[in-house]
């Protein structure tokens, strides 16, 4: 027979919370983790010792705290890694938001003549000069984009959305075309087959129930050998021929060249084959071939905050500005103060040197290699190997899935401690300290790495071995 665990060897909790002393989480998140365990005490068939309790509990309140969202340091060499909150702001961008954050703005005052004014009139402005289309607009990311787009040229009698079956495509976090569709109210109209699309396929499925023709950019995969699909400019010549608008979901949104952009780390290039990087289809590209709409990330390959954008036809964009939906998509003053700041970088030429994830692609490897020689002389001493290694940094976030970008590591084999055990105590550490492991060792990517985070990276290390 069972018998019930005495209460009073359960440890009240009282004294607990005076046993656990400060945690640096709130109050009321730490007595409800206390007393879940107390709870669970009750339950149990036997209670262990008050510390054995007690070092449960600060694991808990160990795992809590690290779930909270803080700054971390990426050595994944993965450029814009979703996991890790894409795009990370450059200084001038914080700048902005923080003052903008602190205080009143108008954000729908027009301070011209005092009246109400449009949310984000400048940058709807800015952002249409630098997509070359003739006007823009903004809305949470470019699922929402998508989402409010195909809404409104499906909500009439034509629900047909023409796309091509290569195109029907998942990006991360479960987001699947066909499914985003169907959501939106619009009747997918799939046409020629996964690896081979022609004009005519598109040509013969346009009819009575047609709302518009859908190109996916194919951003985080490529199709190679007995492949076929027709160039934009042809897809655009039939819309207009048919007159059905014609609309391009890019995606990434690099609006630099990106073929060349790698130029200036690719010398000193010291690893396998390498796919050089490949050029991107800008905004620009895609309008001036002729789409009537194009939308893309605003913390993809742009590198700012998290936001859709679209740009083309005016008539269009007010349009898609005046559906009910909108309101409901619309970006907070944040992320338009970010993004504000970060249109300016480009339209002020040189955004290489100002937008984090561009300067980082274009470090030399010569100067990585330099900061890897610097962190790994900074550990000698320490019960640990550590040695300079090739990366193969990559741009991620579902662009350029082919393109490596040649990159410096430092590699590290602790004496003393698993590498899983050792890779799990930077992650624990402050900040939490990513990398990834191959060839038996753990690797920490410098390319992502920003230059001031190297002191810390050696402190974290120094502390991960030292326990
Ligand atoms: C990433 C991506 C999206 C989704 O963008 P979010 O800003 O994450 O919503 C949509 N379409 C394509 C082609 C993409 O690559």
């Amino acid at each position: 027979m069972k018998t019930a665990p005495s209460l009073r060897a359960i440890p009240s909790v009282e004294k607990l919370l005076r046993a656990l002393g400060p945690t640096a989480l709130p109050r009321a998140a730490v007595l409800a983790v206390v007393r879940r365990h107390v709870a669970s005490l009750r339950r149990a068939e036997d209670v262990p010792a008050f510390d054995a309790v007690l070092g449960l509990i600060r694991a808990a309140l160990d795992d809590l705290r690290l779930s909270r969202l803080q700054p971390v340091i990426n050595g994944t060499g993965i450029l814009v890694h979703t996991n890790l909150g894409r795009a990370p702001l450059g200084a001038a961008v914080v700048e902005t938001l923080a003052a903008v954050a602190a205080s009143y703005n108008n954000l729908e005052l027009d301070l011209a003549t005092g009246e109400r004014g449009s949310r984000a009139a400048y940058l709807d402005h800015t952002l249409a000069l630098l997509c070359g289309g003739e006007a823009a607009t903004i809305v949470n990311n470019c699922a929402a984009a998508l989402v409010l787009i195909l809404r409104h040229f499906t909500c009439g009698a034509r629900k047909e959305v023409i796309i091509s079956r290569g195109e029907l495509i998942q990006i991360g976090g479960g987001f699947r075309i066909p499914e985003i569709l169907e959501a939106s109210g619009a009747t997918l109209r799939e046409v020629g087959t996964t690896n081979r699309t022609t004009l005519s396929d598109y040509a013969k499925a346009i009819g009575r129930q047609t709302a518009m023709i859908l190109r996916v950019h194919r951003s985080n995969f490529f199709l190679g050998g007995f492949v076929a699909s027709p160039g934009p400019a042809e897809i655009a010549a039939l819309a207009r021929r048919k007159r059905l608008p014609f609309v391009e979901d890019l995606g990434s949104g690099a609006t630099v060249a990106t073929e060349k952009l790698l130029a200036a780390s690719a010398p000193g290039a010291q690893t396998g084959p390498l796919v050089p990087l490949e050029h991107e289809p800008t905004p620009a590209e895609v309008l001036k071939r002729g789409a009537d709409l194009v939308c893309f990330s605003g913390d993809k390959l742009l590198g700012g905050p998290q936001a859709g954008i679209i740009a083309g036809r005016a008539k269009l964009v007010a349009a898609l500005k005046r559906e009910p939906f909108f309101r409901a998509l619309r970006c907070d003053k944040l992320i338009l103060a970010a993004l504000q700041t970060t249109v300016d970088h480009y339209l002020d030429g040189a955004p290489e040197d100002s937008i984090p994830v561009l300067a980082l692609a274009r470090a030399p490897n010569g100067e990585l290699r330099a900061r890897a020689e610097r962190i790994i002389a900074a550990l000698a001493g320490l019960p640990l190997q550590a040695g300079v290694g090739a990366g193969r940094a990559q741009v991620g976030g579902g662009t350029l899935p082919r393109s490596v970008i040649p990159s410096v590591t430092v590699d590290l084999l602790p004496e003393r401690l698993a590498l899983e055990d050792f890779a799990a105590r930077l992650r624990r550490a402050t900040p939490p300290t990513l990398g990834y492991l191959g060839g038996g060792r753990l690797k920490l990517d410098l390319r992502t790495v920003f230059p001031r985070q190297d002191e810390r990276v050696i402190a974290v290390i120094r502390q991960a071995v030292a326990r």
